[in-house]
């Protein structure tokens, strides 16, 4: 009797097929891969991450959908941010909440310029895995394997640190998990308040330096005390979304985290909410463009300047063949110098094609010089300047410019040039932390927060 009370289960999807779907990439060339030096330790490694818990749940990463279908509609707009490399050393509670909370006060600077909800993004508890140019790093005649973030091997320039170990990736996922669960604690847990997000940013424009922000901080503070005035419930606005993305590099590590949901019988890669896929692994053919294409979660790809529109549209089949709002971001990282001319075609042609992305643009990857000195840096007024021809592009098209995409940090550390109270090349030798790629610090994220504040304005 009770059986038949008991509610019907959804019918699985044919678990056979599913699997075999989430194996195809196995044999496509995977680009950027590490080659493992003990297969033992590799093997145990996986067989141990396929037993973990997930990091995220397949229903978050759906309502993160939801927000981005909003966003490439032109009603929500996306702020992703974080490290280049995160490190574990770096997975400090000072550090995750210095970005958070940067990242926090951008987004309230953006949702009052924009009037649109900001959907707040970390670079964060994954982004452990990088893409390099060159497998070897030469120093005094020494030749070793390239730094590939810390899942894969160690910074420290020796034949131990920087050999390929698969145990790392293990050790990335417990520091995702307990970044993760910091980040959790924070925007949940009352840190995200927006009276005292608000009350933080008023230090940024204390600084003389930064008085041409005043107005819009001055407009800024009217809203929250008019807010304040109607009875707007604060406690309410105490809990705020946080989604964590990572590039997806290292498919040993993502396979190993997808699970079939129940509810829906549908894989997800529980490793984040938003993967997102390189410029130097978006190869139509290649195994990390086969095995997102399986999954359920939102994807993104950073399209360079060499991406012509045949490149975008092929990604578009293979990532998006329903044309399902949110489900594809394509992540612009042209370089100030040829964002303009390049790209009005891609945009002109997939609007064309009638599928609806989110645009965002990354005006990092396509800026990095090295400055006199020998470091890698980036000139924070050609970071403005790619995100202005991004709004620039977008208007002339009639196309939402749905996002900016950012390495920062919420440190004050010295990585980039320029701002409005200047880092110069001699603050390199004192503050420059990252591992990787140059980082705004958290003076010049919140001076690019209120630069695209008033840029958002206008639209
Ligand atoms: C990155 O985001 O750190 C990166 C390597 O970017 P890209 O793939 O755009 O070069
Ligand atoms: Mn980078």
């Amino acid at each position: 009797m009770t059986d038949s009370l008991a509610p019907a289960l959804p019918r699985p999807a044919d678990p056979a097929s599913t699997i075999d779907g989430l194996d195809a990439w196995r044999s496509k060339t995977a680009a950027q891969q590490p080659a493992w030096q003990d297969p033992e330790v590799h093997a145990s490694s996986v067989k141990e991450l396929s037993s973990l818990p997930p990091l995220v749940f397949a229903g978050e990463v759906d309502v993160l959908r939801e927000r981005l279908a909003a966003a490439a509609q032109g009603k929500a707009f996306l702020l992703q941010g974080g490290d280049c490399a995160e490190t574990f050393d770096g997975a400090t509670a000072d550090k995750i909440s210095a970005r958070v909370r940067t990242i926090l006060q951008m987004a309230v600077v953006l949702t009052y310029g924009a009037s649109l909800p900001v959907i707040k993004m970390g670079r964060m508890a994954g982004q452990f895995a990088k893409p390099r140019s060159s497998n070897d790093e030469t120093r005094d005649g020494l030749t070793l394997p390239a730094y590939r973030g810390d899942m894969v091997n160690g910074y420290d320039f020796s034949p131990e640190s920087r050999g390929h170990d698969a145990s790392r990736m293990v050790k990335a996922y417990h520091t995702s998990a307990s970044t993760l669960n910091l980040i959790r604690a924070f925007t949940q847990g009352g840190f995200a308040d927006l009276r005292l997000v608000h009350h933080w940013n008023k230090g940024f424009t204390a600084n003389p330096a930064h008085s041409r922000y005043e107005s819009l901080a001055r407009e800024i503070d009217r809203a929250v005390r008019f807010m304040d005035a109607c009875g707007t419930d604060f406690d309410a606005l105490k809990r705020v979304e946080f989604f964590a993305s990572h590039e997806a590099l290292l498919l040993d590590y993502e396979r190993a985290l997808t699970r079939i949901d129940s509810r829906t019988s549908l894989p997800y890669d529980t490793s984040a909410h938003f993967l997102w896929i390189g410029e130097r692994t978006r190869d139509i053919d290649g195994a990390h463009v086969e095995f997102l294409s399986r999954v359920r979660n939102p994807i993104g790809v950073k399209l360079g300047p060499s991406t012509s529109a045949d490149d975008a549209l092929a990604l578009i089949d293979k990532l998006d063949p329903d044309r399902e709002p949110g489900r594809l971001t394509f992540i612009t990282r042209m370089g100030a110098r040829n964002i303009r001319e390049k790209l009005p075609q891609l945009v002109e042609r997939v609007t064309a094609s009638g599928a609806q992305v989110l645009w965002v643009t990354d005006p990092m990857h396509g800026n990095t010089l090295t400055s006199p000195n020998g470091y890698k840096t980036r000139n924070f007024d050609d970071v403005i300047d790619e995100v202005q021809g991004f709004f620039e592009v977008h208007k002339a098209l009639g196309t939402f410019p749905g996002g900016v995409h950012v390495e920062m940090t919420g440190d004050d550390v010295a990585e980039c040039l320029g701002g409005a109270d200047p880092i110069d090349q001699d603050a390199f030798a004192e503050r420059y932390e990252s591992v990787c790629d140059p980082r705004l610090n958290h003076m010049q994220s919140l001076e690019m927060a209120f630069l695209v504040a008033g840029a958002l304005a206008k639209i």
